[in-house]
Order: structure tokens, then C-alpha cells, then sequence
């Protein structure tokens, strides 16, 4: 707090002072829960002479939800971002303060943004960000594939050969893991093209309405996922994470599971039981989670009313 207050309010995103030039600032909103939007995105909201906007209609929506009323709006989408620049950056050497959010989330990530950020900094305008809310930085933290590398896709190409060469390509990345946006209606055709190029053994995290009252998360391997129920049912939106390959999802040994299923055993309840709060904790396939626990009872095969396909994670509170 106290190195905020010592910079210089332009610094700390607040209206510029007459005779500057004004600032295009870039501000991330929730991706469902409203609850997850920054005091200081609120504050430039209010603060901004313009807020630019994917659909005004719905970023009205949220203005009102924070209590923001006569505010002006521009529109700024896919088909107008082009022809939008000019009067945008007009705005800005006016002076004013312009906001740029998009429906949901960090405006640029597969959303409108990125043009008019490129002219202001060509423009020598300021320019910057209130980070917040992204359905890529929220799926890839909760996949659990590790926090290195990883590769953002987006959307994939609806068809065509563009399609096929981008899924070639994914194919290729073995070593980090793939993020990818897809909506609901074309959800279990792109991870059944996934599994063709990267085979059913495959992890694959999927993320679907995030922070919402009806997020689900769901890990397992490619070959599982298409009789998983958030696929085969899909409704709302899914993030896909694909798992770098020949990676076991979390780094514990087989003899930390052993102690870890042990401790759970000497509490009691049904294998099943064990196999699911175990696979729950851990991030494991259940197989993976049998195989242990067949060991401990000197069995070689799952009970049959136990379904092997990945797990359904718990919500997240
Ligand atoms: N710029 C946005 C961001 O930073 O999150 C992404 C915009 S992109 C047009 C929208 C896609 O993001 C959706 O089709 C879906 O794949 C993903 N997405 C957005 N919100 C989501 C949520 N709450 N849960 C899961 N996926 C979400």
C-alpha cells in the first residue's frame, strides 16, 4: 500500500491530469462470478470518460451491478476494430480516460483489444493494464500440469485444412501443456479430433463454468472424456487443458500413495470410497489409485461397481 501511494496517480491508473494526453487502460472483468472483479477495476470504471466495450448491452449490465450509471459506451468488436481505432485514439489525445473491458475476462485473450492497443503504443499514447480475471490463467492453475511452459491454442480453426494442420501441430507438443477455449456445441468433436493426433491415453483437464454456481472440473485421459457427463451433456463454457504427455498428473510415488491410502484405510469405509476421496486429493486416475490399492489387499482388478473412467473434482468453494 505504501509504495502505491507514492507513485504518481497517472501510475496508478487514475484519471491523467489536464493538458496530458489521456490513457487507454485495459481492464480485466470476471469470467462468471461478479464477486471477482478488483477494487481497482472499479475504480477506473468510474473514473474512465469512456468505456470501450465487446457488447455494451452486457458490460451496461455489469456498470450497473457496480452501481456505475451514465457512463458512455463505444463499441468495440471482432467486425469494427479496425475502423474503431481512429476515433478511439482521437478520444485519447482529448485526453479522456479510456477504459477497454471485454464480456468477460483480460480483453486480448481471444477477445477484441489487441488492434487498439497496438495503435496507442504506436501513437505514443499510454497505455495500461488492471489485471484480473482470465478463463486461460484460472484453468491452467487449477489443472495441475505443472507452472512452466505451456502453449495458449484459443479456439482451433472450426474446419478445413486450417484445422487439420493446427491439430498436427498440437500433436507435436508433447512436452508442456495445451490450453485450449472451445464452446459447448463443438466441445466432444475437438477432443475427439485431440485424441486422434494425441492419442486416448492422453491426460486432459476440463474446466466448465469457471467460478460459476455450476463450475465442474473433470480429469482423465482422452479416451475417458468423451463418455465424461460435462461432455456428454455439454452446457455453458469449457476450458480444455491438454496434459503434457507421458506425465503422471501430480509427482507422488507409489510408496507415498501406499502410506497415503494406509492412513486413509485405518479411518475406514468402502475401497471405493478410498479410491475416490484418494483420486479427489491427489489429482490421480483411479486406476492409477486400484492399482495401489490392489497391491495393499493383494487383489489385481477393480470392484466391478466401480466405474474406472477419470474423476469428477471437487468444486471449488
Ligand atoms: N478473454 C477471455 C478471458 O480472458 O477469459 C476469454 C474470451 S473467449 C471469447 C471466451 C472463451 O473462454 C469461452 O468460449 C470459454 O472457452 C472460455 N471461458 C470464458 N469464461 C469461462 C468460464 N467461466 N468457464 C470456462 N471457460 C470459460
Amino acid at each position: 500500500m505504501e509504495a502505491e501511494h507514492r507513485r504518481s496517480p497517472r501510475a496508478q491508473g487514475m484519471r491523467a491530469s489536464s493538458g496530458e494526453t489521456g490513457k487507454l487502460v485495459v481492464v480485466a472483468t470476471p469470467i462468471g462470478n461478479l464477486e471477482d472483479i478488483t477494487f481497482r477495476a472499479v475504480r477506473v470504471l468510474r473514473e474512465a470518460d469512456v468505456v470501450v466495450a465487446e457488447d455494451t448491452r452486457k458490460t451496461r449490465g455489469l456498470l450497473t451491478y457496480l452501481g456505475i450509471t451514465g457512463k458512455r459506451l463505444v463499441s468495440l468488436h471482432a467486425h469494427n476494430e479496425v475502423d474503431r481505432v481512429p476515433h478511439l485514439i482521437d478520444l485519447l489525445k482529448q485526453d479522456k480516460m479510456v477504459a477497454l473491458v471485454s464480456d468477460a475476462g483480460t480483453p486480448g485473450i481471444s477477445d477484441p483489444g489487441s488492434h487498439l492497443v497496438a495503435a496507442c503504443m504506436r501513437a505514443g499514447l499510454e497505455v495500461t493494464a488492471v489485471p484480473g480475471p482470465s478463463a486461460l490463467s484460472t484453468a491452467i492453475s487449477l489443472s495441475g500440469f505443472g507452472g512452466g511452459r505451456f502453449l495458449f491454442e484459443g479456439f482451433l480453426p472450426r474446419k478445413g485444412k486450417e484445422r487439420r494442420e493446427r491439430l498436427h501441430e498440437l500433436g507435436i507438443v508433447t512436452e508442456m501443456p495445451v490450453i485450449l477455449f472451445e464452446a459447448p456445441h463443438h466441445l466432444g468433436s475437438t477432443l475427439a479430433d485431440l485424441m486422434e493426433v494425441c492419442g486416448e491415453e492422453r491426460q486432459v483437464f476440463i474446466a466448465r463454468e469457471l467460478t460459476k454456481v455450476y463450475e465442474e472440473l473433470w480429469l482423465g485421459s482422452l479416451g475417458e472424456a468423451l463418455s465424461a457427463p460435462l461432455v456428454d451433456q455439454p452446457r455453458g463454457e469449457y476450458v480444455i487443458v491438454l496434459g503434457p504427455r507421458h506425465q503422471e498428473h501430480t509427482t507422488i510415488s507409489e510408496e507415498e500413495l501406499l502410506v497415503f491410502l494406509e492412513q486413509l484405510m485405518a479411518k475406514g469405509g468402502s475401497r471405493r470410497d478410498l479410491a475416490t476421496a484418494a483420486s479427489k486429493k491427489l489429482g490421480l486416475s483411479r486406476n492409477k489409485v486400484y492399482a495401489v490399492l490392489n497391491q495393499l489387499h493383494g487383489t489385481t482388478s477393480p470392484p466391478a461397481d466401480v466405474p474406472t473412467a477419470g474423476h469428477q473434482c471437487p468444486p471449488v468453494a
